[in-house]
């Protein structure tokens, strides 16, 4: 968060006001820190150094070619869930050798991309899946590089909707089924098992279901190395959450201490793949607001940062800090506590133009007086915004700006409606 802060009580990313990049690009614009994105890289490196990880950035999170490129010229490798997801990484210099391919539903022809792009493994989500690998590298006279996603039936006690570790869930193998996996695999020549996989949810605020999970891998990676597969790698995923509203997140050396021995013990080399972490609090979403509209005792800031360029709140009811970019005279930069009262504020709901009630950035949200033509920041949007915008209400999306020190570059120039049609045909 460092990397935003406010001086003279104007928001700034690095060394750049905020104002004057939505001065310069328009809003809703989405405002990027390298510092950021680059410290938590480094933080991880030092976390987990002992087992010299491969850190692969999960695309998803943000998959901007200006972040990729900057993952890639320091060292990062990545991982992808789709061929586009390959294609960026391809285009932004990511290795092959450093990339691993997860996702439920590969198809032959993405399996095909995988292994021409050389990829480090694929993550293996089922039985199925498996076989199709199987054939198609068979078909190619290649040998693909696998590891198996084994759900340890832990719970991440996280949202519904970002939990995938636990049995119910449709990501991996339940223990038994990717033991019985594991010994189908032993006759399958066109597969080499060389590591497994876990990665049991998002946003996650506590240690101890990493520390389950990876208790239980280790066993797991004893049975599939008895079975004769060459278990290198212990790929645990991502994960690691980070703070919105103020303290939730833990550090991630703590994620460190409860992934490292069991890894160790068990004589593999570790990858792991952070997305919200690197890239969640390296961004901003900037609005300006439109109008102010009191119903009844409820106060409306309508701004043009919408539900198309933020799906967060409406999607997983989430909670992001939002404060005006330039803060009125007497009050502080923005709350670390939401919970208690903020003196010269009141309780706004934060919406956007478009025609859903679940258009909201935040409810009853405490925040000072704000007039048409002020900007706010919506913070820590950096991770599943822009990879989740729309263009529903014919929204043109927003424009992303990457900052370095003093600089800033537009890594994402905002869509124009000329583009919003260009792909309509024979009308
Ligand atoms: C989404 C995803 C990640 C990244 O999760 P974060 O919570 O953003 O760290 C990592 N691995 C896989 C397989 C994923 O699907």
């Amino acid at each position: 968060m460092e990397s935003f802060h406010y001086r003279d009580s104007r928001l700034y990313c690095e060394d750049v006001s905020v104002a004057d990049l939505a001065a310069r690009f328009g809003t809703p614009l989405y405002v990027y820190s390298e510092a950021s994105i680059l410290g938590t890289l480094e933080s991880l490196q030092s976390a987990f150094v002992e087992l010299d990880p491969l850190i692969c950035y999960s695309v998803k999170a943000n998959s901007n070619l200006g972040i990729l490129k900057l993952m890639a010229r320091h060292g990062s490798g990545f991982d992808v869930v789709s061929q586009g997801e390959l294609y960026r990484v391809g285009l932004a210099g990511g290795e092959g050798s450093k990339t691993v391919f997860a996702g439920v539903g590969k198809t032959d022809e993405e399996i095909a991309a995988g292994l021409d792009a050389g990829v480090l493994m694929f993550n293996v989500e089922s039985e199925a899946e498996m076989e199709a690998i199987a054939r198609v590298a068979a078909s190619r006279g290649r040998v693909a590089p696998i590891a198996l996603r084994v759900n340890p039936d832990v719970d991440p006690k996280t949202h519904r909707y970002i939990s995938t570790g636990k049995k119910q869930s449709k990501f991996g193998m339940d223990i038994e089924r990717a033991l019985r996996a594991g010994q189908a695999a032993a006759g399958m020549a066109s597969l080499e098992m060389i590591g497994i996989h876990m990665h049991i949810g998002s946003q996650i605020t506590t240690v101890e279901p990493y520390a389950g999970a990876v208790a239980k891998g280790v066993e797991v990676i004893r049975r599939l190395r008895e079975m004769g597969h060459p278990i290198a790698w212990y790929n645990m995923g991502g994960g690691y959450g980070i703070a919105y509203k103020g303290k939730e997140a833990r550090p991630v050396a703590e994620f460190a201490s409860a992934i490292v021995p069991g890894v160790k013990a068990a004589g593999c080399r570790l990858a792991i793949e952070p997305g919200r972490v690197i890239a969640g609090n390296a961004g901003i979403l900037v609005g300006r607001v439109v109008y102010t509209k009191q119903s009844g005792d409820k106060r409306f800031l309508i701004q043009d940062a919408a539900m198309n360029d933020l799906i967060r709140p409406a999607l997983y009811e989430s909670f992001h800090r939002i404060w005006p970019v330039d803060v009125p005279a007497g009050l502080p930069a923005p709350p670390e506590d939401y919970e208690s009262e903020i003196a010269g504020t009141e309780p706004w709901d934060v919406v956007g133009p478009v025609c859903e009630s679940g258009d909201f950035l935040a409810k009853d949200r405490s925040l000072p007086p704000l007039d048409r033509g002020d900007l706010i920041a919506v913070f820590s949007a950096g991770a599943y915004g822009m990879v989740m915008a729309s263009n529903y209400n014919t929204r043109p999306r927003a424009a992303e700006v990457l900052v370095a020190g003093g600089e800033a570059r537009l890594v994402r120039r905002r869509e124009t409606y000329e583009d919003l049609v260009r792909q309509e045909v024979g009308i």
